[in-house]
């Protein structure tokens, strides 16, 4: 399959510190991949490295079947979308949308004001600007606002004329940089959806860099998860979030956050927990962490599990959060006080909501649980049941 962007090996250093380590990712055509990471990762710098902004050290970065490194930024044809806008105050929504197309098609002389109307080749030009911008403005739904100033805008509209002015040029690609972090949350969702439903759509190409796991998570169909310079895992949203490839992408992805507990395996591959006795299928000795996302936790209900579970244990309630539709239970383990979990139970699932305070009974299935070996990396275990039965 030809990909539409394609980085090779990209090593990047400013002064003394490595901000990319081999970083290599692909896009595939129509398709919305997010850089995901802390801040300080590295996911501008890659961004503005694939938008020409930026030079790479070593690795090389192909748009289409173009290797596009000795190109400057505006021969890339890609469209880069900032956090800050970058509209032009005293312009309209019109002109800000057209500027690029008159930069792109028109000559310096040709787009002063005084001369525009009359200059030669201006009125065709002029005429299909208009089109496009038309074409645009309606599918982003400003055709309403195009006489108003920026100023004149809520965040989210400026957010899509900023939109608008990238698309109208049919960029192969679309990189974003942050786009929502200077709206508030309403809009942060209302553009969101404004960008899911472009996507779909229009069957543009995004790369789409933010620190907002739900972001990453909603809208792409793939999110490169990084952290220090590197991409730790790329894979679908789903993907990251059932099979994470090592410790790190299974805390970074996922709230409230995965719990995870240490056990040491004897050479029988024997183990202690907070649940009692259990032993992995391998022989295998040494220490884990294991894994249990909040949410494959469940309570017992008049002494009932809702679901069959392998694994239970009795625990104290520490907090529990109403989050409107589900519960946040923090909870502490009995035999192991330093092991705290969070449960993620929805509201229709509990008939009773437990208090602080109170003693009450947790399950889960082993088919749930991850396990990491000591250098975090994901292995995998089958279960059988302890030699001998402690609880
Ligand atoms: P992110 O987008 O993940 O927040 P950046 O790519 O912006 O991360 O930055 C990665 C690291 O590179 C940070 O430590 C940042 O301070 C540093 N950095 C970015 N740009 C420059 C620059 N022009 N000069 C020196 N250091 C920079």
């Amino acid at each position: 399959m030809t990909h539409l962007v394609q980085i090779n090996h990209i090593h990047k250093t400013f002064g003394n510190t490595a901000v990319l380590q081999d970083v290599s990712l692909t896009v595939q055509p129509g398709e919305f991949v997010s850089l995901l990471g802390p801040s300080g990762c590295g996911k501008s710098t890659l961004l503005r490295i694939i938008a020409g902004l930026e030079h790479q050290d070593s690795g090389d970065v192909y748009i289409g079947d173009r290797r596009v490194d000795g190109l400057a930024a505006r021969d890339r044809n890609v469209a880069m979308v900032f956090q800050n806008y970058a509209l032009y105050p005293h312009m309209s929504v019109r002109d800000n949308i057209a500027m690029p197309l008159m930069m792109d098609r028109m000559g310096l002389w040709a787009r002063q004001p005084m001369v525009m109307g009359w200059w030669p080749g201006n009125r065709s030009a002029l005429h299909e600007i208009d089109q496009l911008v038309r074409g645009v403005s309606d599918s982003l739904q400003l055709s309403t606002l195009l006489h108003r100033k920026p100023g004149q805008l809520s965040g989210g509209q400026r957010q899509r004329v900023a939109l608008a002015r990238a698309m109208v040029r049919d960029p192969s690609i679309f990189l974003m940089d942050e786009p929502l972090s200077n709206l508030d949350a309403k809009l942060r969702v209302e553009v969101r959806n404004e960008l899911a439903d472009l996507h779909q759509r229009l069957g543009a190409s995004f790369l789409y860099v933010t620190h907002d796991q739900n972001e990453a998570l909603s809208l792409s169909n793939r999110v490169a998860v990084m952290d220090k310079g590197r991409i730790l895992q790329m894979d679908s949203p789903q993907r990251l979030y059932e099979s994470p490839a090592t410790l790190a992408v299974a805390r970074f992805i996922g709230t409230p956050m995965i719990n995870t507990w240490e056990v040491s395996l004897d050479a029988e591959g024997e183990f202690q927990d907070f649940s009692g006795s259990q032993r992995c299928g391998a022989e295998r000795s040494g220490q884990l962490t294991l894994g249990l996302r909040p949410d494959h936790l469940t309570v017992a209900q008049a002494g009932v599990f809702e679901y069959s579970v392998d694994r239970q244990a009795q625990v104290v309630v520490r907090r529990c959060e109403n989050q409107g539709p589900e519960w946040i239970l923090q909870l502490q383990t009995m035999t192991s006080p330093t092991v705290g979990l969070q449960a993620r139970l929805s509201n229709r699932r509990l008939s009773s909501v437990p208090a602080t305070g109170d003693h009450i009974t947790i399950g889960w299935r082993l088919a749930d649980v991850m396990a990491f070996d000591h250098q975090g990396h994901r292995i995998d275990l089958t279960w059988r049941p302890p030699s001998r039965m402690t609880l």
